[in-house]
């Protein structure tokens, strides 16, 4: 599994119940676009909004997500969601982030997007950071629970010879990766090798992300979303969509591929201006505590662009 916030979680979560976990990103760094996270987490009946004397509970929270889906989203799915928010805030908490402070964001009827209380100046925390440092440093402080290898890109699921599995099918026995490795020879004398290993384990949970910036030859951008593939994306480079690819090709069933969230508030960099991945701005929020509604300057709207295409991961247990 990689090292976004699902594969982080998956990986502690099966640690914790005994598992010997290895953790496979392609990335040289660990974080996927969760390190972007700049709003927080959703939750429902927590001890912030208890504190903030903020009444929701799993219905309305259900209820505004179905809303918000238009009829396209999977109640039981949404179901899982609304219930299983409160203990998600709680596992942050329990490992160090203090996700005390509450907003109201767009689509909710209450306040209910936990971050960190704001800076001593009044910044903001970068709430999608220190999640994933935290996490990183459960990882490193257990090294007899968890081998980390960044550099490690899943190429494709190994089958057994036999079909034991669900339906007939093979079942999946280990992955085949593909490992980078810096030889650090200095400046543009560094080179960089890589091999291939073949890996084999007892489960394997594929947690790589979107595809929100997938511009490959096999774009999944373009197949099902093309009127959206010309746009330029919040998304980091990583996010290609590998491992729908990967699932795909050994069987897996894709569904609502198609809802790809479009975001109205992305930064241009007037000395980059056609750089395609963009920077997102912060959208207009509410605090749970009112105050004065934000104005972006005259400077700051010049630099607003209109599109920027982020979408979050079709496969398995997002965030
Ligand atoms: C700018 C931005 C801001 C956002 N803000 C919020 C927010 O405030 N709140 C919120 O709830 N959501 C937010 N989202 C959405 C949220 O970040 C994603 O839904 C969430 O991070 C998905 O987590 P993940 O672990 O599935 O994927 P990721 O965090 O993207 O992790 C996937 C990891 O898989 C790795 N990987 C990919 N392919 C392979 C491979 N073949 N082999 C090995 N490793 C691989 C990648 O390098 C990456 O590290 C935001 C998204 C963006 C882009």
């Amino acid at each position: 599994m990689p090292a976004g916030l699902a594969g982080l979680t998956a990986a502690i979560t099966a640690a914790d119940n005994g598992a010997l976990v290895t953790i496979l990103e392609k990335e040289k760094s660990v974080g996927g676009n969760s390190a972007k996270a700049t709003s927080g987490m959703n939750g429902c009946g927590t001890k912030a909004q208890d504190a903030a004397g903020v009444h929701d509970t799993e219905s309305l929270f259900f209820a505004d997500t179905i809303s918000s889906g238009h009829g396209k989203s999977d109640p039981a799915l949404v179901r899982t969601l609304a219930a299983q928010s409160k203990s998600a805030v709680e596992f942050i908490c329990k490992h160090g982030v203090d996700l005390a402070a509450i907003t109201l964001c767009g689509g909710h009827s209450v306040a209910r997007t936990h971050h960190e209380a704001p800076r001593a100046d009044g910044k903001p925390t970068p709430v999608g950071w220190d999640i994933i440092a935290a996490l990183k440093k459960v990882v490193e402080s257990r090294p007899s629970d968890f081998v980390l290898r960044t550099g490690a890109r899943v190429l494709e699921l190994l089958r057994s010879p036999s079909t034991g599995g669900p339906l007939g099918a093979a079942a999946v026995i280990g992955v085949k990766i593909q490992v980078s490795t810096a030889n650090p020879a200095g400046g543009a004398a560094t080179t960089v090798t890589e091999h291939e290993e073949e890996l084999l384990s007892d489960a394997v949970i594929l947690c790589t992300g979107g595809f929100g910036n997938d511009h490959t030859k096999d774009s999944l951008l373009a197949e099902f979303a093309p009127h959206l593939s010309c746009l330029p994306t919040t998304n980091g480079p990583f996010a290609q969509g590998e491992g729908v690819k990967i699932a795909r090709s050994a069987g897996a069933y894709l569904r609502g591929m198609q809802e790809v969230q479009v975001h109205p508030t992305g930064f241009v960099d007037p000395a980059d201006v056609m750089n395609r991945t963009k920077f997102l701005g912060r959208c207009r929020q509410y605090s749970a505590t009112p105050k004065p509604p934000l104005t972006p300057c005259v400077q700051d709207l010049r630099l607003f662009e209109v599109w920027v295409v982020f979408c979050s991961t079709t496969m398995g247990s997002g965030s």
